[in-house]
């Protein structure tokens, strides 16, 4: 839907909305309908449609609807199952952009233990191990809950028996942190699926040491 108020920030957001679902697909984090992404500009919270194909979609198809789940722009498609989520992270973190998937190394790893041992030092870029949600149901707001308890210090969590969630001020941050997560799933289970061996775990010292160091990463200057 057209809003006669955009300034042209809400149809790009949509855009980038529609081409980071995409991406979940295209890169197997997710299979058909499954999984959301969202984006918050100011009040607005733009999130997939609910049971749609991305492929089907355009970026106006793109739900807008307010910090208390209001759909700006009624008329359109119904927003995702998961928009009590997405609200309640938007509304107690920092968060401008979520990512949900059922990735599958993820959502194996959200069966089998509480907090995925630390294998590797990209867990400081999550903010420290990452927790399991308690298993709630689909789109509840028990759901939700869990999420914010797991997500507390921490920009991703597991959803358990069901996938994967990021946050980030950019979507292609969200995005890679969840990239990020599904990758070291997939080491700690190969590491730990090793018969007779057990990996070895970074503790919290190496951690903070790495979290550290991440904060200067890539190519921007720090000075
Ligand atoms: P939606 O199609 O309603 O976004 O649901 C997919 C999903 O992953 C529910 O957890
Ligand atoms: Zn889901």
């Amino acid at each position: 839907m057209r809003d006669p108020k955009d300034d042209g920030t809400i149809s790009r957001k949509r855009a980038e909305v529609l081409a980071t679902a995409r991406r979940t697909v295209a890169d197997g984090l997710v299979v058909g309908t499954s999984g959301n992404v969202s984006a918050r500009v100011g009040d607005v919270v733009l999130v997939t449609p609910s049971g749609v194909p991305y492929d089907r979609l355009r970026p106006e198809d793109v739900v807008a609807v307010g910090l208390d789940g209001r759909l700006l722009a009624p008329g359109g498609l119904t927003p995702t199952s998961e928009l009590p989520l997405h609200l309640a992270v938007y509304r107690s973190t920092d968060a401008t952009a979520i990512v949900h998937t059922h990735a599958v190394h993820a959502t194996a790893v959200s069966t089998l233990v509480t907090e995925l041992p630390p294998v590797h030092y990209m867990t400081a870029a999550l903010g420290g191990p990452v927790r399991v949600a308690p298993y709630a149901l689909y789109g509840s707001d028990e759901l939700a809950r869990h999420t914010l308890t797991a997500l507390n210090g921490r920009t991703g969590c597991l959803l358990r028996n069901h996938g994967t969630l990021t946050y980030g001020t950019t979507l292609e941050q969200a995005y890679d942190r969840t990239a990020q997560l599904e990758w070291m799933c997939r080491v700690w289970l190969a590491a730990s699926g090793v018969p007779g061996r057990t990996p070895t775990l970074l503790d919290a010292g190496q951690l903070a040491e790495a979290g550290e160091k991440l904060r200067g990463y890539g190519q921007g200057r720090s000075d």
